[in-house]
């Protein structure tokens, strides 16, 4: 059966990253056999949470953890959690009037749209989002000024989409927080290290479940154990409608072992399937071609193409895009006259297929 055929869709070779409009990432058989294990069987589903959650909050050292359906659901459930901390009625009325410290303080640069602005978690939840520092800059004075009787937690999102020029660290959020008796709540979906942030003693760590873990759709929260439990009520709230199947709590439970277990492609392996593509690139016409390291300095490393002929970097991708095999490339640099390719979720003969399709392309010109 072709799916791609039968619902009359585009086969996508994914050179562009983790891309959420392409769906994230792909999982292994190992974690495919768990969904499978988990679709076929019943569970005590309040048990399946709990029990699930000791296993992961295990593997990485924190107090507790739990399944969420996103990383979005992560936020918004642990932060009604801390708005109501452990109400029955608050879970019933999640926006009650009889509740007023709802006050969250994000540091302004931090409210960005990731599919959909921070904001936006933040208002489902029923908080008020207090904006600490300003577009270009936020020190641990800033936020300090904004805290109140009503501040119920401090919100810090760490990734690549924020401002990152004069932004305090985390380890100075943790501690302007906790000199107030305040959670620091850490959104890290996209980050890569499930430890780091949980020793820096942040009190609830978010992460989404397929992008750097390359689990199903879904999330997780790691941290202390009343923050936890706390969110986890929610799931009689506002969280039924952020409801995870069994399918899917076991496949991210799967994908978080083995990738604790194995990490990600070792950069070496990544340059070492990257360099028979790099060599056929520079075989085609007008292409500068050269090896890449990621920006931010992760082990990742990409084919860097410098189109010099009449096409534009621009158009070379549209022209990728719009083939009858939708090739995505990372289009960052494109207004630099620059492509990259991300190789993480393409094999061999994807890498053969995007050669010879920028051939057809230049040969076009
Ligand atoms: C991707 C992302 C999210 C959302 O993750 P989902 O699992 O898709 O809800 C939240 N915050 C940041 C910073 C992200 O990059």
């Amino acid at each position: 059966m072709d799916l791609y055929e039968k619902y009359n869709l585009k086969h996508v070779i994914n050179a562009d990253g983790k891309m959420t409009i392409l769906g994230v990432s792909k999982v292994s058989d190992e974690v495919v056999e768990a969904q499978k294990q988990g679709a076929q069987n019943f569970f005590e589903m309040s048990d399946l949470l709990i029990q699930t959650g000791k296993y992961l909050a295990k593997l990485v050292d924190s107090e507790d953890a739990l399944v969420v359906n996103s990383a979005s659901a992560g936020i918004a459930e642990t932060l009604a959690g801390v708005i109501g901390q452990g109400s029955r009625y608050h879970v019933y009325h999640p926006y009650t009037e009889r509740i007023t410290k709802r006050d969250v303080i994000l540091p302004m640069g931090h409210d960005v749209d990731y599919g959909t602005p921070v904001e936006v978690m933040m208002n489902v939840a029923g908080a008020r989002m207090v904006p600490a520092g300003y577009a270009n800059m936020c020190t641990p004075e800033h936020i300090e000024m904004q805290i109140t009787e009503q501040t119920a937690a401090i919100l810090y999102i760490k990734s690549h989409h924020t401002v990152q020029k004069s932004m305090l660290t985390i380890p100075e959020a943790i501690e302007v927080a906790h000199r107030h008796n305040l959670p620091l709540i850490l959104d890290a979906a996209a980050e890569e290290d499930l430890v780091k942030y949980l020793e820096m003693d942040a009190d609830v760590v978010i992460y989404s479940g397929a992008k750097a873990i390359e689990g199903p759709a879904s999330g997780v929260i790691f941290g202390k154990e009343k923050y936890i439990r706390w969110a986890r009520m929610q799931g009689a709230g506002i969280g039924r409608a952020m409801k995870i199947g069994k399918e899917n709590i076991l496949g991210l439970t799967a994908a978080i072992a083995k990738y604790l277990k194995e990490g990600s492609e070792a950069g070496s392996a990544m340059k070492q399937r990257l360099e028979p593509f790099v060599s056929n690139l520079a075989g085609v016409p007008n292409l500068k071609v050269r090896v890449v390291q990621d920006a931010a300095g992760r082990q990742i490393f990409r084919a860097e193409v410098t189109p010099t002929g009449k096409l534009s970097a621009k158009e070379i991708c549209n022209q990728l895009r719009n083939g009858d095999i939708a090739i995505y490339a990372r289009e960052y640099r494109v207004n630099e006259g620059i492509i990259e390719f991300d190789i993480r979720a393409v094999n061999d003969v994807e890498m053969y297929q995007i050669v010879s399709r920028l051939k057809e392309i230049i040969e076009g010109e």
